[in-house]
C-alpha cells in the first residue's frame, strides 16, 4: 500500500507565546511519547524563540520556522535569511501559508522565489497551498490548488525535501475541519497533478498533509485517509491536545 511515506505532523505555533510558554511546552512535547519510525514531529515557533526550542526541545523533534526570506544575507532590513536559519541550526521552514498570502501580500512570484532559496541553501519545506471560501463556492477548489501545485513544480528542485500542507483557507482558524472525503479528494488530485507534470515516483513518495482546524478529534478520522500524510495544526499545537494528535499516527491502517 502507501508504506513508503512516513507520516508528518507539524505544529504552526504562528504569532503566539513567550519565554515560559516555549519552557513549558518544550517540556511537555518531549515527555510524549511517539514511534520516530513512524511519524516525524515538528514545531515552529516564531524566529526569536527558535533558538531557545532548540536547545530546549528533545531531538526526536524537527524545529522548523515559519517564514524564509525571498532574498540572500543583504540590504533586507527586517528579513531573515536561509543562510542564516541554516547556521542557527533551522533545517526546516513553513512556505507560503495562506497568512502570509493574506496579510503580508504573498503572491505566487514571491513563494516561488522563497521555495527556490530555501531549497538551493539545503532547506527543507512544508510548502502551504488551499483555496479560499469564495473559490470553493464558485466550485474553483481544484483549479486554484492546480495553479498552486504548478507554482510548487515550477520552482522545486529535490522533491525530496518537501512536504505539501493542504490547508483550505476556510479550515483555518475557523473550528469548520475539511470532511475526511473533501480532503481526500483534494489531497488525491495533488497526487495525481504531481504523476503527470513531475513524475509517477515524485506523487508515490511526496508527503501530502492536512490542515484546518485538526483538533485530537478529528485527526484519527482524517488520518485513515489514503492520501493524508499527517497534518499541519495551528490552534491544537499549542495545547496538550497536540499530544493525542501525534498519537494518531497509530490509526493509520499501514
Ligand atoms: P488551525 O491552523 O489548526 O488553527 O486551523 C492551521 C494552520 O494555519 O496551519
Amino acid at each position: 500500500m502507501e508504506q513508503s511515506r512516513k507520516l508528518f505532523i507539524g505544529g504552526n505555533w504562528k504569532s503566539n507565546g513567550d519565554l515560559e510558554f516555549v519552557k513549558s511546552h518544550t517540556a511537555f512535547l518531549n515527555s510524549v511519547e511517539f514511534d520516530a519510525n513512524k511519524v516525524e514531529v515538528a514545531v515552529s515557533p516564531i524566529f526569536i524563540h527558535l533558538p531557545a526550542v532548540l536547545s530546549s526541545i528533545d531531538s526526536r523533534y524537527i524545529v522548523s520556522s515559519q517564514n524564509v526570506s525571498m532574498f540572500d544575507n543583504g540590504a533586507y532590513t527586517g528579513e531573515i535569511s536561509a543562510k542564516q536559519l541554516k547556521d542557527l541550526g533551522v533545517n526546516w521552514t513553513l512556505i507560503g501559508h495562506s497568512e502570509r498570502r493574506q496579510y503580508f501580500g504573498e503572491n505566487e512570484e514571491v513563494i516561488s522565489q522563497k521555495l527556490k532559496i530555501a531549497l538551493d541553501n539545503g532547506m527543507n519545506v512544508i510548502a502551504c497551498i488551499g483555496e479560499k471560501l469564495s473559490e470553493r463556492d464558485a466550485g474553483h477548489t481544484i483549479q486554484v490548488v492546480s495553479n498552486q501545485v504548478k507554482t510548487l513544480v515550477g520552482s522545486i528542485s529535490d522533491w525530496n525535501k518537501v512536504v505539501i500542507a493542504y490547508e483550505p483557507v476556510w479550515a483555518i482558524g475557523t473550528g469548520v475541519t475539511a470532511t475526511k472525503e473533501q480532503a481526500q479528494e483534494v489531497h488525491a488530485e495533488i497526487r495525481k497533478l504531481l504523476a503527470s507534470t513531475v513524475s509517477e515516483e515524485v506523487a508515490k513518495q511526496v508527503r501530502i498533509i492536512y490542515g484546518g482546524s485538526v483538533t485530537e478529534k478529528n485527526a484519527n478520522e482524517l488520518i485513515t485517509q489514503t492520501d493524508i500524510d499527517g497534518f499541519l495544526v495551528g490552534g491544537a499545537s499549542l495545547k496538550s491536545g497536540f499530544k493525542t494528535i501525534i498519537e494518531s499516527y497509530k490509526a493509520k491502517n499501514n
